[in-house]
C-alpha cells in the first residue's frame, strides 16, 4: 500500500504520474478539504470569475479514478510510514506527503487567501479592503479587487512591491498605480477589511521534509514534495511548476529506486497582475539588464544568462528557461529583439 497525505496539486499529480508509469500497487490518498483537487492560481487571479477550477478538468487527472480508496481526514500524525488521521492508524509501505502550506496569519481578524473557501469569504467581502503583503499573491489580490470596483490599498514594507525583482518590478508597481491601486508602508487610518498576504508555511506535521531531487526524505520509504518539502538543493518551495515538476520525479525514485542525481530544478513563476502575464525564470543575482520599455529583465552574472523576467513577452519567458546558462553580454540583452533571435544570431 502508497499512501498518500494531501490532495493538491502535488498529491494529485503524484498518483496520476504513478499510474502513467504503469504503478499497479494500492494507492489510499488522505484528503482534508473534502473536495476534489482544484487549483490554487485562479483562487487570486480569477476571484471574481472562474475561480473554481478542479485540475481534472485541466487535465491533470482524476483523484477518484487513481487511486483504490481517499480517505476524508485530517493527518494528525507520521510515524515511519504509518499515517495517523486521530487514532487510526494508516499503515503502507510507502508513505507520500504532500501536504502543502497553510497561510501566515499575523493579524488577528484578519483573512487570508489559501483554500478554496478562503476565496469564498475573500468575495463576499464589500468596500474598501487593505492587502497586507506586496508580493505575488497579494498583487494578483489587488488587481483583482480593483478591478471588480473596490478601493484598494497595498501596504509593503519593505520598498517596492514584489521585492523578490528589485527594479524589474517597477512596471507593475506602475500597472497597479495606473489601475487605481494604492501602495504604502504603513497601515491606512481607515483600513476596511484587511487581507494578509504575508506568506506562508509549510505543514510538516513536525518532521524534517527536506529531500534530495527525487523527493526522498531521511527516512526510508518515506518521500515529500510541493509546498511542504525543502528541496536540497533549491528552489524554494512554493510554486506550481516546482510541485508539478517534483510529483513526476517522485514517481520516477518510487517505480525505479534511481542512484543517479537529476539535474536541480529552477525557479519557474507565473503570475498575471494587473492583467499582464508575468513570467519569471531562474535567479535574480548578478546584473539585471532591463529593456527600456521594462518588458523584459535579463540576469547576467559572469557572462551568462542566470533568470528573466518577463512581462508579456511569453516567449522570451520559454527563450530563458531554454537557455539558461548561454554566454550572453549587458550589450547584447539590452536588444529588444526576441530573446531566441538574439542568442540564434550568436551561434
Ligand atoms: C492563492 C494561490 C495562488 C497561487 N498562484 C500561483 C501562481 O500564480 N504561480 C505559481 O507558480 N504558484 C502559485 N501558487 C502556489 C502553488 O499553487 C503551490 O505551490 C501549489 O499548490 C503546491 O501544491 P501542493 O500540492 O504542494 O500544496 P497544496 O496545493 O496546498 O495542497 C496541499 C493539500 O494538503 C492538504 N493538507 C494539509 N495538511 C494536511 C493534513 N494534515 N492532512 C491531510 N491533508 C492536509 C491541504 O488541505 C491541501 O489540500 C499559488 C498558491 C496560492 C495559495
Amino acid at each position: 500500500m502508497l499512501t498518500i497525505c494531501g490532495t493538491g496539486l502535488a498529491g494529485l499529480r503524484v498518483a496520476a504520474e504513478l499510474r502513467e508509469r504503469g504503478y499497479t500497487g494500492q494507492i489510499r490518498a488522505i484528503d482534508r478539504e473534502g473536495v476534489p483537487p482544484y487549483d490554487r492560481p485562479p483562487l487570486t487571479k480569477e476571484l471574481f470569475g472562474d475561480y473554481r477550477r478542479p485540475l481534472s478538468a485541466e487535465g491533470f487527472g482524476q483523484l477518484s479514478k487513481l487511486v483504490d480508496e481517499v480517505i476524508h481526514g485530517t493527518v494528525t500524525k507520521v510515524s515511519g510510514t504509518t499515517a495517523y488521521v486521530g487514532d487510526t492508524a494508516y499503515e503502507s509501505d510507502t508513505l507520500v506527503l504532500a501536504l502543502g502550506a497553510d497561510a501566515r496569519q499575523i493579524i488577528p481578524g484578519s483573512l487570508t487567501i489559501r483554500t478554496r473557501a478562503d476565496a469564498d469569504r475573500l468575495r463576499a467581502i464589500t468596500g474598501s479592503v487593505t492587502i497586507v503583503g506586496g508580493s505575488w499573491l497579494g498583487c494578483e489580490l489587488a488587481s483583482s479587487f480593483r478591478a471588480a470596483g473596490h478601493e484598494v490599498t497595498i501596504v509593503e514594507i519593505a520598498d517596492q512591491i514584489l521585492p523578490v525583482l528589485g527594479p524589474a518590478a517597477k512596471p507593475i508597481e506602475q500597472a497597479l498605480l495606473d489601475l487605481g491601486v494604492g501602495i504604502t508602508r504603513t497601515m491606512p487610518d481607515q483600513p476596511g477589511t484587511i487581507i494578509e498576504a504575508t506568506g506562508a508555511i509549510q505543514n510538516t506535521l513536525g518532521l524534517d521534509l527536506r529531500t534530495d531531487l527525487w523527493g526522498r526524505t531521511a527516512i526510508p520509504n518515506v518521500y515529500a514534495l510541493g509546498d511542504c518539502a525543502t528541496l536540497e538543493p533549491g528552489p524554494r518551495w512554493g510554486h506550481w511548476n516546482t510541485a508539478l515538476h517534483q510529483a513526476s520525479r517522485v514517481a520516477e525514485a518510487i517505480t525505479t529506486d534511481p542512484d543517479t542525481e537529476p539535474d536541480p530544478l529552477l525557479i519557474d513563476v507565473f503570475s498575471t497582475i494587473a492583467g499582464k502575464e508575468l513570467i519569471l525564470i531562474g535567479d535574480t543575482e548578478g546584473t539585471p539588464v532591463t529593456l527600456p520599455d521594462g518588458s523584459r529583465t535579463l540576469w547576467i552574472k559572469d557572462g551568462v544568462l542566470v533568470g528573466g523576467f518577463t512581462i508579456d513577452r511569453p516567449a522570451d519567458g520559454v527563450a530563458v528557461r531554454r537557455n539558461l546558462g548561454a554566454t550572453l553580454t549587458n550589450e547584447e540583452a539590452i536588444d529588444s529583439l526576441p530573446l531566441k533571435k538574439i542568442l540564434r544570431s550568436k551561434r
